[in-house]
């Protein structure tokens, strides 16, 4: 599985449709203070299944919808969709059945969010579940964020434990116990 495109529309200060090519290797993306290079990583986080309003910098989840500017009124909804190339076949299973997979989620005011995998409707535990099991998931240490090294080095055990715990690959596994012991 590898990511190849990232498009956002009405996301933060992404209000027109952009997309974000990731080629194979190294992606930089440069540009000065205040562009928006944050909110592309966390786009990234949040397509996948991110339900922290902390973890966008935001006080709620609507607060990734643009909000407005000088010039451009403000949104209704902001969408973000991730293309992944799957010709490995290594998605988990259900959602393993093309060689290209586009997940999308839709924020809308005052409704919440959806996703779709390939334009079926699915729930946010599928996606999640899909990239825990990639090991790539909303949480995972390959994303770092401004500021995270420091946490990082300030965190109690158990924290660190959880962060290791996601690079190991066993986070999805951990979900479903839980699951599994609240039934
Ligand atoms: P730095 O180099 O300082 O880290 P950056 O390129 O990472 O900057 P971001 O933090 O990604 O920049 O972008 C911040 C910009 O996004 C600010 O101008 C902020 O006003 C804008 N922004 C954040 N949320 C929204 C929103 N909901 N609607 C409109 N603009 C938003
Ligand atoms: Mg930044």
């Amino acid at each position: 599985m590898r990511f190849t495109k990232l498009r956002l529309t009405g996301f933060k200060s992404f209000v027109d449709p952009t997309d974000l090519i990731i080629h194979q290797g190294l992606t930089g993306v440069v540009g000065p203070n205040g562009c928006g290079k944050s909110n592309l990583l966390e786009a990234l986080r949040w397509v996948m299944g991110e339900n922290r309003p902390s973890a966008m910098r935001g006080g709620g989840m609507e607060d990734v919808i643009f909000a407005g500017s000088g010039t451009r009124p403000a949104r209704n909804f902001a969408e973000v969709s991730l293309h992944i190339d799957n010709s490995d076949r290594l998605a988990p299973s259900g959602f393993n059945d093309q060689d290209q997979l586009e997940v999308i989620r839709r924020i809308t005011r005052d409704v919440g969010s959806a996703y779709k995998a390939n334009a079926k409707d699915v729930r946010a535990r599928d996606i999640q579940m899909l990239f825990a099991d990639a090991s790539t998931g909303a949480h995972s240490p390959a994303l770092v964020r401004q500021g995270q090294i420091s946490e990082l080095i300030n965190a109690k055990p158990k924290a660190r434990r959880r962060i290791l715990e996601e690079a190991a690959g066993i986070s999805g596994l951990y979900q479903r116990r839980h699951e599994a012991e609240l039934k």
